[in-house]
């Protein structure tokens, strides 16, 4: 539906709305002469189908939940790593040690 607007956005050579339904032959400008003078809307789409909503796309929240995870997860493996550092730093120290005894 969305890739039906979007790719009838640049200007095409046809008949809008207006001038189809009639079954008359479309000057092809916006608005069209016929339009224009019967002081109606020009559009190749239906009014309905104006394409305002396009811009208000829902913001994702689903992600938020993953990201808060996953930032758990960081952390157990920072605390890991800084427990496995800290009993590796303490073995090389005492084997620093054991080495002037
Ligand atoms: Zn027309
Ligand atoms: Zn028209």
């Amino acid at each position: 539906m969305r890739r039906w607007l979007s790719s009838r956005r640049h200007p095409t050579k046809s008949a809008c709305l207006v001038c189809r339904s009639a079954k008359t032959k479309c000057d092809e400008t916006r608005p069209c002469t016929r339009c224009v003078n019967k002081g109606l809307t020009c559009s190749e789409l239906p009014p309905s189908e104006g394409g305002f909503d396009e811009s208000s796309e829902k913001p994702e929240k689903k992600s938020t939940r993953s990201r808060g995870s996953k930032l758990m997860r960081r952390i157990e493996i920072a605390e890991i790593w800084e427990r496995e550092a800290s009993s590796l730093l303490d073995e090389a120290l005492r084997h620093v040690l054991s080495e002037f005894d």
